[in-house]
This record gives structure tokens, C-alpha cells and sequence, in this order.
């Protein structure tokens, strides 16, 4: 007898009925769909994986609309004080907001010290808002990509900003900078952190620099203002339409916010008059499905029954050189074909 699971085994993009709830669920902006959309996207258990895939296929035609704004900045910065006053200065202007986290330390430690509930308590609590923590599980690149999931699903939601926050420390910029159109660094009022941006390569990525708490020194970051634009000077910038801006700002006494959020404007505004804003997203796009090939190719590999049985013999021929990498790795590619 004909049933559900039949029907989806002969058209793999079909939802089933429950699963096309969820989404009606999502395309009506009902926050309780989507947190189960989103629980279902966070999943590592094949199955759901597979469903999260068509029903992510389902939502895409209504993504897009949102602004996407990437945070970054070392712990203690200021970006949970500043990502709340942001928040609930853009309801006041009658945005959605959602915020979402990709915290390395959540994969490696199991814990999160971003985006959890009792951060930025006056915006989980805003009907207007949705905090949505990094989900705890798996590598970096499978956190950043659930996370792009997530946002498309939080965009089929209806949201009009989608602010994605990252601590200031390894390879999670780059992530970040790669799925926000616009990346934002905060920086402390002093000239030792500015360096170290410099240094790690994190100041390239940046499309908007501010420093926040300029409250306890206003002196100290007019100072720090003037030393990170002129470090800016010696960057090769990554539009030839975009001066890099560096604002002033203090998160917990709201100032600068909405000069904040009127430079992000300006920036899609200007990139999207000069066509770079549609392009850095298609770029976002194809760099992914790249990503999930490479990613794809290395579990194939990986899980292949003679590359198992034989890697662990070629690893160690390698490393006592009975063995070249180069003719290792030929062979061990080679399996693949089998
Ligand atoms: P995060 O780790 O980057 O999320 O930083 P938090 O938002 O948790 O802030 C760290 C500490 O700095 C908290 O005690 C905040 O109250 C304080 N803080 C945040 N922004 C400002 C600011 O603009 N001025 C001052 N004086 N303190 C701030």
C-alpha cells in the first residue's frame, strides 16, 4: 500500500506532512517552528540531517531579504552589552532581530561562552528578538555550517537583521566574515589590542572597525581611533569604493549605536550600488558548496574500507621515509576508485 514515506522515496525534495508544517510554520514567522526547524538543522543524526536538507530547500526562495551582520572581538569587549543595546535600538525602529553564535570553544569544550540566555537578558525577552546559542557539537566547520542554516531559515522567518557574533580568537572570523555581508570588529581603547588584530590578519577582514567603551577614557580611544586608521592606511583595501570607518562607542550607555547602524547603511547602501553587495554573497555562496565538497570528499575517503584498512601502514611508511607523500597519497586516492 502506497504511503508518506513512499511518496518521499520517489521525489527526494518532497517534505513530509510534518516537516511541511514546520515550514507553513517558519513562512508564517512563528518563532516556535523555528526553533524546532532550527533544532532539526542542529542535528547530527543522519536521518534528520537528510530532512533538515529539504526543508532548508524548502525555505530558501524566501531567504535573502535580511541584513547580515558578522560581530567579532576578543572576550570581555563588550559585544554581548553592545549586540543587546544594537538589538533593541533596531526594534525601536521596528526590525526582527535575530542573534546567532559561532563560538569555537562550544565544539571543543561541549560549553559555550557566547550567546547563552542570560546574556543579553532585556533582548531574549523582546518578542521582536531571537537568541539562538552555537550549537555545541562537532568541528568548527560544522558549527559555521549549521549556522549558515540557520540563518537562511531565520531569514524564511522573516527577520530583517540577522547579527552573527564570534569571539575575537582562531579561524571563527574567518567563518563569520565568510557568511555576514558586513564583518564588525570591536576593539578595546588600547593600542596592545589593536596590534595583535594587525598581527592575526583579523583587522583585513574588517569592514567596520569600532571601539567600544570609550566611556572609561575618551582620550584613550580618540587615541586608539587614530593609530588603527592610519594601521588601516598600510592595508590594501578590499573594496576601492569602501573606507573602512572607525567609530567611537560606549555599549553600555547606548552611545554610538545609532551611528553604528547608520554606517552599516552606508556600507549597503555603497556596495550595493556598486554591485560588490550581490557579489560578495554569490562568492559566500559557491565558496560553501566548495567547503561541503571538500568536506564530502574528505569523510568519503576517510570512511572507504581499503583507505581504512591500509591508511595507518602508508601513515607510518611515510613518517620513517619508506615512502614518499606524494606516491602515499597517490595510492590511497587511488582506492577511491575501486
Ligand atoms: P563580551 O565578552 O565581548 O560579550 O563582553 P560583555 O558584553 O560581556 O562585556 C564585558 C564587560 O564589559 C561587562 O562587565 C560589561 O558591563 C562591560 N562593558 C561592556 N560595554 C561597555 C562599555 O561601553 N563601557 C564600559 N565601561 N563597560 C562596558
Amino acid at each position: 500500500m502506497p504511503d508518506a514515506s513512499q511518496h518521499i522515496s520517489s521525489n527526494p525534495n518532497a517534505l513530509s506532512t510534518v516537516d511541511q508544517m514546520l515550514a507553513d510554520g517558519v513562512l508564517a514567522h512563528q518563532l516556535r517552528p523555528l526553533a524546532k526547524a532550527i533544532t532539526l538543522i542542529e542535528s547530527r543524526r543522519e536521518d534528520h540531517r537528510a530532512r533538515a536538507r529539504r526543508l532548508v530547500e524548502t525555505l530558501l526562495p524566501h531567504t535573502g531579504k535580511a541584513m547580515r551582520v558578522g560581530i567579532s572581538g576578543v572576550p570581555g569587549v563588550g559585544k554581548s552589552t553592545f549586540i543587546e543595546a544594537l538589538g533593541l535600538y533596531l526594534i525601536e525602529q521596528g526590525k526582527r532581530v535575530a542573534v546567532l553564535a559561532v563560538d569555537p570553544s562550544s565544539s571543543l569544550t561541549g560549553g559555550s561562552i557566547l550567546g547563552d540566555k542570560t546574556r543579553m537578558e532585556l533582548l531574549s525577552q523582546n518578542p521582536a528578538a531571537f537568541i539562538r546559542p552555537s550549537p555545541s557539537a562537532g568541528s568548527l566547520g560544522g558549527v559555521a555550517e549549521k549556522t549558515r542554516e540557520v540563518m537562511l531559515a531565520c531569514e524564511a522567518a522573516g527577520f530583517d537583521v540577522l547579527i552573527v557574533e564570534t569571539v575575537g580568537v582562531g579561524q571563527s572570523e574567518t567563518a563569520v566574515a565568510g557568511m555576514s555581508d558586513i564583518f564588525c570588529l570591536l576593539q578595546l581603547p588600547n593600542a596592545g589590542d589593536d596590534l595583535q588584530a594587525i598581527k592575526k590578519g583579523i583587522m583585513e577582514l574588517a569592514d567596520l572597525i569600532a571601539i567600544n567603551k570609550a566611556d572609561l577614557d575618551p582620550v584613550a580611544a580618540r587615541a586608539a581611533r587614530a593609530q588603527i586608521l592610519s594601521a588601516l592606511h598600510m592595508l590594501r583595501p578590499a573594496s576601492p569604493n569602501w573606507t573602512v570607518p572607525v567609530l567611537t562607542l560606549s555599549a553600555r550607555q547606548k552611545e554610538g549605536v545609532a551611528e553604528f547602524w547608520a554606517a552599516v547603511m552606508k556600507y549597503r547602501e555603497t556596495m550595493t550600488a556598486s554591485g560588490e553587495f550581490a557579489a560578495r554573497r554569490r562568492h559566500q555562496a559557491t565558496a560553501w558548496m566548495w567547503e561541503l565538497i571538500d568536506a564530502g570528499l574528505r569523510q568519503r575517503f576517510r570512511e572507504h574500507p581499503r583507505v581504512q584498512r591500509e591508511l595507518s601502514r602508508f601513515t607510518r611508511e611515510v613518517a620513517l621515509g619508506m615512502s614518499t607523500a606524494s606516491t602515499a597519497a597517490l595510492k590511497l586516492l587511488g582506492y577511491l576508485n575501486e
